[in-house]
């Protein structure tokens, strides 16, 4: 129901800052309406050299989930993380009941290799299920949305000697996917890393940076004042089809933060920046940079052949 996420990319934040910031977020989208709440982010502690991200999920209010937060003991709320991602979402189910299992953030596996928030409804999840079952991934939720951080890591665990980059992941998932969505992913195999999408739901993301938007080697720029263009363009479908904005800073400390939402009232007070992403449109912040392409084509209609022949 509703998505906050927040990415700061050399920017020092606390982690209580950081918890402060998706809460709020949270709680600026309670109006729509949810039943259960969660959040994804980093610890302090390693699992197998890569960085452990915990899920902390509640049902009921978000001022429950709020609470909840500062009862792990594995995560330092002083500790200053200079780069890090957050995702947060409020869930009104529509598959599975309204329990902790059952609210997202979803997660690949039980190390959380992969998780995701996910407003809308996938109609094919029970012939993805299946497929993924014969391959042997196991589900430990009622609802449409696991298929998706098991699907995404079904295609990274088959990656064989591809060197593939998160949005990439994502694109071969999302083509597996019918229905409704609006998607934001993160992964301990890629971290400080973010990547978001949608279709048939709404998302965009909001930039925040003390520098100059700006890079010449990209193909498009937006700066600032283009995305706020952009904004006003919303409805009329003018933006460029592939976008990227890039920052231009010394790296002493500042660099640029990133708020992804559902619903602009999450984003404002933080940035009037923001970019509304389109039908197939998937975002990827890499090393600071946000890059945005439009998924050229749809897999066949029989999404089990299509997953097969991704491998
Ligand atoms: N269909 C998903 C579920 O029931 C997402 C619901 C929502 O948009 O909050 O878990």
């Amino acid at each position: 129901c509703g998505i906050f996420a927040y990415l700061n990319y050399c920017v020092p934040r606390t982690r209580k800052e950081i918890f402060e910031l998706l809460v709020k977020g949270l709680m600026r989208l309670e109006y729509r309406g949810y039943d259960s709440a969660g959040v994804a982010v980093d610890s302090d502690k390693n699992i197998d050299n890569k960085q452990n991200i915990v899920l902390i999920k509640k049902k009921g209010k978000v001022k429950a989930l709020d609470e909840e937060l500062y009862k792990k003991d594995c995560m330092n709320l002083e500790a200053e993380l200079s780069t890090h991602f957050g995702i947060a979402h409020t869930r009104w189910a529509t598959h599975g009941e309204p329990n902790a299992v059952n609210s997202h953030p979803q997660r690949s596996d039980k190390n959380n290799e992969f998780v995701v928030v996910h407003n809308g409804i996938i109609t094919n999840y029970k012939e993805l299920k299946k497929y993924l079952n014969t391959k042997g991934y196991e589900f430990e939720s009622e609802t449409d949305t696991e298929v998706i951080p098991k699907l995404i890591k079904y295609v990274y665990d088959n990656r064989e000697r591809e060197d593939l980059s998160f949005s990439t992941l994502v694109e071969r998932v999302i083509t597996q996917l019918e229905g409704a969505f609006a998607l934001v992913f993160k992964s301990c195999h890629f971290p400080g890393e973010a990547v978001a999408t949608r279709r048939g739901s709404p998302l965009l993301i909001g930039v925040r940076s003390k520098h100059e938007l700006s890079a010449e080697h990209i193909p498009i720029q937006y700066n600032s004042a283009r995305i706020n263009e952009a904004v006003h363009e919303k409805n009329s479908h003018n933006r460029p089809e592939d976008i990227s904005t890039a920052v231009n800073f010394t790296g002493e400390g500042n660099g640029i933060e990133y708020y992804f939402a559902s619903d602009a009232s999450a984003i404002i007070e933080h940035t009037n920046k923001v970019i509304y992403l389109e039908d197939n449109d998937i975002a990827g912040v890499v090393n600071g940079k946000l890059s945005i392409h439009r998924l050229k084509h749809q897999a066949g209609e029989d999404p089990v052949r299509a997953i097969q022949t991704l491998q």
